[in-house]
């Protein structure tokens, strides 16, 4: 089974790019790991194989370029608000950045420059989205039903499945009441139309997350009048953001101890936070003053003030850093409406005062769909069960974010409970990416078809991490935020200190899993743990 197929052989590692009227297209292709993604954790996981020397897999991309989240947002002022020394692979680590936060293109630029020097681009298969995925236990295999760009379907075959699908990746549009009527244009941040010119627009902004926060001072200027239809207003804090100096560049360059001892710093200052937003929420006020401070500098209109007043406890929604947001809202052409948006007409929006604005363009920073976002993979494990439908009767539950009871030889990267309000989730993913290799690994070493967690194990991890969420800022700090599912339980967010899921996520633990033989049955449970280390990303 380890050796690559023909199909593989051909279509997976010569870089041959399987077209609609291909030969191939219309047959089944068979691999060992099918990959859907070419975000961070779709890239990471196909790294990981590479350096393994396994080079019998693809990875599907319905996009036309890899880079997720880096490829769909390029709204203008689009840039990470986790440092770029950290928000970047611990194994390629860049000299070059150019700011402590760097911006879109810079970042989208790192993962093309990433792909390209592993030459992970013969492996992907762009313009493939996966729309289902059936485990069959006949042949130990996923059945991944596609839907390509060129028209023609192609089925792939694979006995692992890794979904680095993205957490933050289906924007999260709202059906505003009328929005068929309106004559002007509506995009989303991350949808954004670059052919449509601001210039003297008048424009409505819905939603004051970390995109709005981003774009809304680079429009400001440009636009006639700027609306910002505010729901709660965010915690902003000053973002210590400069362009790193030539020396420093250099000096990283060459002298790689000092770049790394700049990126486990800010790992650890970062870490500090988590402690506030777990279980310790005084930590937060001295962060609190400094967020007050900012707006009390930033927008002398008391009235404006007000209204950008946080009323809640910092961390339970994202925590924001922006230098130029207050000062765009305070601005002659800003408008902050707090009132809820209840009407589109052709020409304006009407809010529940019944005060009517007038806008030529509405832009949602709305973000994303987050719990209900694997409602869109139809993913069906063994015995049939449908994991959408499990998840939304149970609540979306997991074995550390990555694997699924009833669901053999399926991977999760970025998956439930493994978000981050505080550091960089690259982090998780590479944690993931070991921890998947291991269990694939694990499997072989047995001669197993398949490798699947246990309930009793998953359910220990879930009812862990609920109790620890339970005390967690977002469930107590007194706002509704995108972490909870439609139940208001914490689906999202990893409770605690990073390094905790890395020790958490080191060894795959054979008492954890169960592994199945090529016959269907039970091939019992692994007998040593498997390290998460070796050929690691
Ligand atoms: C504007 C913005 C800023 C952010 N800043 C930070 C930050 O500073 N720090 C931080 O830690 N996190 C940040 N995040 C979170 C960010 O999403 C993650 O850090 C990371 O980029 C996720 O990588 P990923 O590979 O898991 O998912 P993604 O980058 O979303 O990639 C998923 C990929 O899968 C593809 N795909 C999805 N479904 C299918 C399918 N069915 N078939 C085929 N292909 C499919 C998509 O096209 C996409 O290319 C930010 C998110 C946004 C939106």
């Amino acid at each position: 089974m380890n050796a690559p197929t023909a199909e593989a052989a051909e279509g997976a590692t010569s870089g041959r790019v399987v077209e609609a009227g291909d030969e191939l297209a219309s047959r089944p292709i068979n691999t060992e790991v099918a990959i859907i993604g070419t975000g961070f954790s779709g890239l990471g996981m196909g790294i990981a194989l590479v350096k393994d020397g396994r080079h019998d897999f693809v990875i599907l991309e319905k996009a036309d370029d890899v880079g997720g989240t880096w490829r769909d947002n390029s709204y203008p002022g689009c840039a990470c608000d986790v440092q770029s020394h950290m928000y970047s692979f611990s194994f390629e680590q860049n000299p070059s950045w150019s700011r402590m936060f760097s911006p879109q293109p810079e970042i989208w630029d790192y993962l093309r420059r990433v792909t390209d020097k592993y030459q992970l681009r013969r492996y992907v298969r762009f313009g493939v989205e996966v729309t289902g995925a059936r485990w069959d236990p006949d042949s130990g295999r996923w059945i991944l039903r596609t839907r390509t760009t060129s028209g023609e379907p192609v089925e792939y075959r694979a006995q692992f499945l890794v979904a680095g699908v993205g957490a933050l990746h289906i924007p999260n549009i709202p059906a505003l009441p009328g929005i068929e009527r309106f004559a002007g244009t509506a995009f989303h941040s991350a949808q954004w139309n670059h052919d449509y010119d601001l210039t003297g627009k008048k424009v409505a902004v819905v939603g004051t997350g970390a995109s709005a926060i981003q774009f809304v001072p680079e429009i400001a200027g440009q636009v006639e009048k700027v609306t910002l239809f505010q729901r709660s207003a965010p915690w902003v804090l000053p973002k210590l953001d400069r362009e790193l100096p030539g020396w420093t560049k250099t000096l990283f360059r060459v002298f790689p101890p000092a770049r790394r001892a700049y990126r486990a710093a800010v790992y650890w200052i970062n870490e500090s936070l988590a402690l506030g937003f777990n279980g310790h929420p005084a930590l937060l006020r001295a962060v609190e003053r400094v967020g007050r401070r900012h707006l009390a500098r930033q927008v002398s209109d008391p009235v404006l003030r007000r209204k950008l007043m946080p009323r809640y406890t910092l961390g339970c929604k994202r925590v924001l850093m922006s230098n130029t947001y207050y000062p765009a809202l305070a601005g002659p052409n800003a408008e902050v409406v707090t009132a809820g948006l209840t009407e589109v007409r052709e020409h304006s929006v009407v809010d529940s005062d019944g005060v009517e604005h007038q806008v030529d363009a509405i832009i949602y920073g709305t973000g994303f769909h987050v719990t209900d976002s694997f409602d869109y993979l139809d993913i069906k494990g063994r015995d049939g069960r449908d994991l959408a439908a499990e998840w939304r009767d149970h609540g979306i539950q997991t074995h550390l974010g990555i694997t699924v009871s009833g669901f053999p030889n399926l991977f999760f990267l970025l998956g439930p409970n493994t978000g981050l309000g505080h550091n960089s989730v690259v982090f998780m993913i590479e944690a993931q990416v070991r921890y998947a290799l291991a269990a694939m690994k694990l499997a072989r070493r047995h001669r197993a078809e398949a490798i699947e967690v246990r309930e009793s194990a998953q359910a220990r991890f879930n009812d862990e991490i609920q109790r620890r969420l339970a005390k967690g800022v977002w469930s107590t700090g007194g706002c509704t935020n995108w972490y909870l599912d439609a139940k208001g339980v914490n689906r999202t967010i990893w409770p605690g200190q990073t390094w905790r899921y890395w020790l958490a996520t080191r060894t795959v633990e054979p008492s954890d899993f169960e592994l199945i033989s090529a016959t269907g049955g039970t091939g019992g449970q692994p007998d040593a743990p498997e390290m998460a280390t070796e050929g690691a990303a």
